[in-house]
C-alpha cells in the first residue's frame, strides 16, 4: 500500500497507532513494528468499534468501514450456528486472509470462539509452505480464487490431505467448475458457500453445497432461513438490514448506507434474488469487482488514472472468463506521450499493486455513448 494511502487512512480513523510489520516512518503517529517500538502516548480507544476494515472507494479515498461489538458478537452467533460448522470440536482452522480482509473475521473469531486452533499461513506464494500448513488443516476459510490456486496441484486431492473435512469459501462468486473438481478431489468434503459484505460484517448468509445443486449454472449463497440479518431484495438489489450492519462510512462517505427507523441499512450493490428460500447473487450494479479476491471499484482506478498530469481521460475494464475477473484492461485518453510503463510507475506510487490495470491501452480518444458518457461496451467488445 502507497505510503499516501495510508496518510489518507490514518486521517479518516483518526488512528493514533499502527501496528505494523513494514518500516514505516510517518510524523505525528506511534509505530509498533516488531524492529522499533516508539508509543507517543496513552491511546484513546473507541469502546463502541471492535476494528475498522478499508476498502476500495470510488472517490479515491478509501471506504473505511467501523464494526461495532454488536455487529460482531451477532456474527459470531450467527457463524456459530452455521451447519456444519456447528458440530466441530477442537479442530485446526486455516487463516488464509489476510486480517485486512474481513473474511479474516470468520476465521479468526469462529476458531477462538470455539476453542479451535487458527494457524495461519505466513507466506501465500510460498507453495511449500502453503501445503505443508493445508497437511494439518481441517477447516479452510479461504476464497475461490485461492482454492483455484491449489487445485493446479494435481496432488491436493483425499489422499494426500486426508484431515481436509469443511472449506467454507466467501467473498466472490464460488464458481460450480470449481466445486465439481473438488469433490472430485474430495468426495466427502463439506463446501459451504457464505455471502456478505465487509459493510455487514464478514457474511450475513451461508449454505452446504449438495452435490444436487451443480446442475445449475449459479450456487445459492445462502439459505434464508438462517441469516445474521434481515435479507430484502428490493429492485433486484440485495439489501441488508439489522444487526449486523455497520453504522456508516467514517468520514461522511455516503455510499449504500441508510436508516429506516433505528434499523441500519446498507444496500449492497449486488443484483440477488430468492428462490425456495435460497438466496442467489447474480453480479453487481457498479463497477465494483473482486479481483483475485480484492475488492476494487474501477471508478477509484479511473480517479487515480485521471490525476495523472499526461493523462485527459481514462476508463477501466474488468477481463473476465465465465464470470470470473481474469485482469483489468485500462483505456486512457492523453494530451501529451507518455507510455504505459510510465504510467504504471506512477500508479505504483498512488493504488495497491493488485489495483494496477495489467494492460493499459492509449486511444485518440475514448468512445462516447448517446448518453455522453464513456461507452463501456464499445471497449469491451473491440479491444
Ligand atoms: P467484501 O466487502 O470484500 O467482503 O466484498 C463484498 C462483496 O463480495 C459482495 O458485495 C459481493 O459482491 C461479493 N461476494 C461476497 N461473497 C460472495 C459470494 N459467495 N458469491 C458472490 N459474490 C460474493
Amino acid at each position: 500500500t502507497p505510503i499516501d494511502r495510508i496518510k489518507k487512512i490514518i486521517n479518516i480513523t483518526n488512528s493514533e497507532l499502527i501496528i505494523t510489520d513494514d518500516k514505516l516512518d510517518i510524523d505525528n503517529i506511534d509505530i509498533y513494528s516488531l524492529n522499533n517500538i516508539k508509543l507517543k502516548n496513552n491511546l484513546n480507544i473507541d469502546n463502541n468499534i471492535a476494528y475498522i476494515i478499508n476498502t476500495s472507494g470510488s472517490t479515491g479515498i478509501p471506504k473505511s468501514v467501523p464494526i461495532s461489538y454488536n455487529n460482531l458478537d451477532n456474527f459470531i452467533n450467527w457463524i456459530n450456528s452455521l451447519y456444519p460448522l456447528n458440530t466441530y470440536k477442537n479442530k485446526k482452522v486455516l487463516n488464509q486472509a489476510h486480517f485486512s480482509f474481513d473474511l479474516s473475521v470468520a476465521d479468526l473469531f469462529y476458531s477462538l470462539s470455539n476453542g479451535h486452533t487458527l494457524i495461519s499461513i505466513n507466506n501465500i506464494n510460498d507453495y511449500n509452505e502453503v501445503f505443508n500448513v493445508i497437511k494439518k488443516i481441517n477447516i479452510a476459510f479461504i476464497t475461490p480464487t485461492f482454492m483455484k490456486l491449489l487445485l493446479i496441484n494435481p496432488e491436493f486431492n483425499n489422499n494426500n490431505y486426508p484431515n481436509l473435512e469443511c472449506i467454507y469459501f466467501c467473498g466472490e462468486l464460488l464458481d460450480i467448475n470449481t466445486v465439481k473438481k473438488l469433490f472430485n478431489r474430495f468426495p466427502n468434503i463439506k463446501i459451504i458457500n457464505a455471502y456478505g459484505p465487509t459493510e455487514a460484517t464478514s457474511a450475513v448468509s451461508g449454505i452446504l453445497v449438495k452435490k444436487d445443486m451443480l446442475d445449475n449454472i449459479l450456487l445459492p449463497v445462502g439459505d434464508i432461513s438462517n441469516n445474521a440479518c434481515i435479507i430484502d431484495i428490493i429492485d433486484n438489489e440485495i439489501v441488508l438490514k439489522g444487526k449486523s450492519v455497520f453504522n456508516g462510512y467514517l468520514g461522511n462517505i455516503k455510499g449504500g448506507y441508510y436508516k429506516e427507523g433505528n434499523l441500519n441499512c446498507f444496500k449492497t450493490g449486488d443484483i440477488g434474488y430468492i428462490e425456495n428460500n435460497l438466496l442467489y447473487c447474480v453480479g453487481r450494479l457498479d463497477n465494483q469487482i473482486k479481483y483475485k479476491g480484492y475488492r476494487i471499484e474501477l471508478s477509484e482506478i479511473e480517479y487515480y488514472l485521471n490525476s495523472i498530469k499526461e493523462i485527459d481521460n481514462s476508463c477501466c475494464i474488468a477481463i473476465k472468463d465465465n464470470n470470473i475477473v481474469k485482469s483489468i484492461k485500462a483505456f486512457i485518453q492523453v494530451n501529451t506521450s507518455i507510455t504505459d510503463i510510465e504510467i504504471k510507475d506512477k500508479l505504483s506510487k498512488l493504488i495497491p499493486n493488485y489495483m494496477i490495470p495489467k494492460t493499459i491501452i492509449i486511444l485518440d480518444k475514448l468512445p462516447i455513448n448517446k448518453n455522453g458518457k464513456i461507452d463501456r461496451k464499445i471497449l469491451n467488445d473491440r479491444y
